[in-house]
Order: structure tokens, then sequence, then C-alpha cells
């Protein structure tokens, strides 16, 4: 067993032996909310955002700001706590919008991504006062004018361009190469002809330029190389239009520890690095620095959380594999099942006892596929009703939940020093079929 705090600071062992999250016993939650359980660590959330405000504050021009990509994690308490921060936000739908507004968030500080916005999402997102729409394509960018023109107004936007790279990561957040679904290219000619559009429209306003190489990316100099790219192509449109853009936005991506083998990022270091090569583009290209913007989802969210769950059955099959099975699963973290996540895992009760049972960790649900974690080591007691904890399941957890095979979704309980309260409620069965005609 190795400590725990050495994959996140808010993780702890207390005098019973049990694992603490922000310094709350992890099986006094368990019972007094029931599993399986998200926890969200509020403090680590807003101490995330701080980290990126203060960084942009020393490195990048007035107007800069992170925006937390929502998708990461949407319910109406986090948009309070980017409220509060002072924190931009991202949004992709009409439900994520509508989850902002209801927290209260000032939506002129949201911008509206997704690579096919419905006439729907376009006209609910004007009648919401969203501040900006990061354009996808060309037919996009016409919807937005035409329902802007029958308004009367004239609306902000950024085009989400697509700048060549392969950040190496799993194929499926793998977004900045050309072949994308996302953006336009601008190797292909794309990206110059979608700015020339956007700029003849007369009731859109082009505030600037969106790229997003990926998630969970880890490789030295990918959003340096993003930013030069991304310089050189504004250079372009400034001398074939005039035309010099108020924002650069760099997307979002910087990855997390999942497990101590995972390299740990220091987020202000990159972000100066990012800000250097940003200042020595422009100087080089003798174009104004654009006031930047980045997206982090996963790196303001993901290690803020931490699922509990209560073990079931423990089956070995002689000469195979053992199973703990847990009383959630896929339903409420798909991330194994759709990209081999990797997790570490605890049995929440049995910290200092030696973790020498080879097993996998699965869920209830009715698949095969249905693993949280397969290889992992857990103590060899583990048995019925121990509580089991999965950490850093605070991005793309909670998001990504379904009621497969009508499980309830769990609730999220957010924890503060010394106090904890719950944010969003479990479901009910009554819930499951409230839809139901
Ligand atoms: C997913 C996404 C993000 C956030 O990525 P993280 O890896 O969670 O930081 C930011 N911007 C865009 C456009 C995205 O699609």
């Amino acid at each position: 067993m190795t400590n725990p705090a050495t994959l996140c600071s808010n993780l702890s062992i207390n005098a019973r032996g049990h694992l603490c999250f922000r310094g709350h016993d992890t099986l006094d939650l368990a019972a007094e909310y029931g599993t399986p359980l998200y926890l969200l660590d509020a403090d680590r959330v807003r101490e995330n955002c701080r980290t990126y405000l203060d960084t942009f504050l020393e490195c990048f021009p007035a107007g800069s700001k992170p925006l937390f990509a929502s998708k990461a994690l949407s319910f109406t308490g986090i948009y309070r706590i980017m409220q509060e921060m002072g924190m931009g936000i991202d949004v992709v739908s009409s439900g994520e919008i509508h989850t902002a507004r209801n927290a209260g968030f000032d939506l002129s500080q949201a911008f509206f991504h997704s690579n096919n916005k419905t006439d729907d999402d376009i006209s609910f997102a004007m009648d919401t006062g969203v501040g900006y729409f990061v354009v996808d394509n060309p037919e996009e960018l016409l919807a937005i004018q035409a329902e802007a023109e029958r308004r009367g107004i004239r609306q902000k936007v950024l085009l989400r361009l697509t700048p060549g790279i392969d950040t190496h990561t799993y194929e499926a957040v793998n977004t900045g190469k050309v072949d994308s679904k996302f953006g336009q290219a601008i190797e292909t000619g794309q990206a110059e002809k979608i700015t020339v559009l956007a700029l003849s429209q007369s009731n859109l306003d082009l505030r600037g330029f969106h790229c997003h190489v990926g998630s969970q990316v880890f490789t030295e100099d990918v959003f340096e190389r993003a930013a030069e790219i991304m310089l050189r192509f504004i250079a372009h449109v400034r001398d074939i239009c005039g035309y010099s853009p108020a924002f650069l936005n760099l997307g979002g991506g910087y990855g997390v520890r999942y497990i101590e083998d995972d390299p740990q990022i220091d987020i202000p270091r990159k972000i100066r690095d990012v800000a250097a090569a940003v200042n020595k583009t422009c100087a080089e290209l003798k174009i104004p620095v654009p006031a930047i913007l980045m997206e982090p989802g996963r790196s303001i969210v993901a290690d803020a959380g931490l699922t509990l769950y209560t073990a079931g059955s423990v089956k070995t099959i002689p000469g195979y594999r053992t199973y703990v099975a847990v009383d959630g699963g896929m339903s409420d973290n798909p991330r194994y099942a759709l990209y081999g996540a990797r997790y570490t895992c605890y049995n929440a009760g049995r910290m200092n006892v030696p973790y020498e049972m080879e097993c996998s960790l699965v869920g209830r649900c009715c698949e095969s596929g249905d693993i949280i974690q397969p290889f992992l080591r857990l103590p060899a007691e583990t048995g019925r009703s121990d509580t089991i904890a999965v950490c850093t399941t605070g991005a793309y957890n909670y998001s990504m939940a379904s009621n497969y095979n009508r499980i309830p979704r769990p609730p999220i309980v957010m924890l503060h020093e010394g106090s904890h309260a719950l944010a969003v409620r479990r479901e009910r069965l009554e819930d499951l079929t409230a839809l139901d005609l």
C-alpha cells in the first residue's frame, strides 16, 4: 500500500486506517449518504481554478481568462463555484446552458461549443444571452448569422480551427488533427475561407480563433506548437484582410494523474511556457499579443472527485481471476469501457493492510465490458459490504453517467474542510419512470 497522498494531497489515512478525502472519513460519508456516491472536494476545485486564474494574471494580457469546460462536470453547484471564482465557462448544449443559468451564472462569460449546434440550440443560446459562439463550420456560421439578423443583434463569435497537430493520446480524445469532425483545417485552406466568410457577415462580430488539440495531454510542447501555428494563421489573416482578433483560445486538455505512474503536470510552469512561446511568436510576426483563453475541464475537477461503492460478491475463478463486484459500474463511470482509462482504487476501510489480491473491479451492469478497473490489487480480506474507493473521478464520470439497466444515478456530495453537503440528490426509482407516458 502506498501513501494515497502521493496521488493527490486531498487523500489521507486516519487513525482507524480508513481513507479520508479532504479530511473526511470516507466510511462515515458512505454510511451517511449511501453508495454508490460521488464525492466532490469543492476546496480542491477552487484551488485548481485559482492556479489557472493566478497564472493567467501573471502571464497573459488583460482580457485573458481560463474557461471551465463544463462538459467535464455539469451540475448547478459547479457553475456557482465558477461564478464565485470569476472563471468563464464552455457549454456545449442547451442542457448545459440551462444548468449554468439555473446556477445564476453570468452567461455573457459563456462560450458555446459543439460541432453541430441545432437551430433550437442557437435560438436558446441567443435567448439566454450566451456571450460567444465558437463556430465550427460554414453552414453553422450562416445559421447563426441568419438568427442574429432576424433578432437585429450582432453576435460575438470565435472560429474553431484545426491546427493539424497529433497529440498521440487516445484516438477518441485527439481532436486537433486535420482529419477531425471538429473545426476547419488551416492546412486545407478552409480556415481562411471561413474567416473571410465570417468577416463579411453583418450580424457577426468575429472576436477570435479557437483550437483544441486533445485531452489528457502530457506531451511537452503541444500547446506551444498549437499557439505558434494559430498565431502564424493570425498573421496571415492580418496580411490578407487587415483583421486582428481580440482572442486566441487554445482549448483544454492538460492531463491529470490517475495512477502513480502518470506524470505530474506543473500547470503554472506549462502556462508560462505557452506565454513565452506566444510572446516570442507575436514579436517575430509583429502582431499584437491577443488575449488568451484556455478551456481546462479535467484538470479543474478530476482530482477533486472520488467515488465510493460497496463491494458485493467476490468471485474467484481458479486459474483465471478474481472479480470484485460493486454496486455501481459503467452506469456511473464508463471511462474504462470507453477508453481503457486507468484508476487508483482502494478498500477504503482497509488502508493499512497489504494489497496482495490480484483482481478486477467490476460493476453490476449486464455487460461483460462493465469493468471499472482490471488487474488491480486489493486486500485479500476484501469482501461483501466493504467500501471501495475509486480516486480521481471528478471529470467525465457524473457527466457521462447513464441509467443503463435502469440504475439510478448516484448523488454528489460536496466536501469542504470541516463540512459536507448534498449537492445533487440520488435519483429515485420514481425519477426513472418520470418521463414515461
Ligand atoms: C473537451 C474539451 C475541453 C476540455 O478538455 P479537458 O481535457 O477536460 O481539459 C476544452 N475545450 C474543448 C473544445 C473540448 O472539446
